[in-house]
């Protein structure tokens, strides 16, 4: 018997971090480069800049308000009708300079306090994106990279795209002081419209938590 959404959420409550890190890592095409070990610490380095970067920013914009935070940075928000692609989860997305796009679709089968919710959290989410791009020089998620190849004098680095994710969702997470990481909006939002879906990527959080457990 399938199980509910709400049986699904409290499940997920109770996954820890290095879980989502694991999770996020599963998706990045570089996810074979990076020894296990490497994943837990990395993601327990890109949890902290996230948070670092959600109590700058909330200092700086004396606001822990995504709408408003965005407002303030200049960005632009629009919403697009396109349909959900597949394979990729992508629930809203940072365009370089200014741009942050909510997806509508998933959102239809929310009722409006749901809506404003997720929305809040995605626009924080694509915030922190658009602060990696502020803090190229500096930030963690751009300063870190990993050896592709070296041949002599030549060699290719490249940042990690996992941990940008593992980033926004933390910087995510505290600005909007959420109980639940927001990583599990993968399964809440695809539950409305695409429940196969929604069992799919549960289960396999679900196995990425209970293979740590042991
Ligand atoms: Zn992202």
């Amino acid at each position: 018997m399938a199980k509910e959404l709400g049986e699904m959420l409290d499940d997920l409550r109770e996954v820890d971090e290095i879980t989502w890190g694991l999770y996020a890592f599963s998706r990045d095409i570089l996810k074979d480069r990076v020894p296990y070990e490497e994943k837990v610490k990395l993601t327990r380095e890109a949890i902290q800049c996230g948070k670092n970067y959600a109590h700058r920013t909330g200092e700086r914009f004396a606001s822990q308000d995504p709408q408003e935070i965005a407002r303030e940075l200049g960005l632009k928000i629009d919403t697009s009708l396109r349909p959900m692609g597949p394979e990729r989860v992508v629930f809203a997305l940072f365009t370089p300079p200014d741009k942050i796009t909510v997806m509508e679709e998933p959102l239809k089968p929310l009722n409006q306090e749901q809506k404003h919710k997720v929305t809040d959290v995605l626009i924080s989410h694509e915030i922190f994106h658009y602060l990696e791009e502020e803090n190229k020089s500096e930030i963690f998620t751009r300063t870190k990279k990993i050896l592709l190849w070296k041949i002599g004098p030549l060699k290719n680095e490249s940042t990690i795209n996992a941990l940008s994710e593992i980033a926004a969702m933390a910087f995510c997470r505290e600005l909007c002081e959420l109980e639940l990481s927001p990583f599990a909006l993968d399964v809440f939002l695809y539950y409305g419209y695409d429940q196969e879906r929604a069992y799919d990527l549960y289960d396999e959080i679900m196995g990425i938590s209970e293979k740590l457990a042991v």
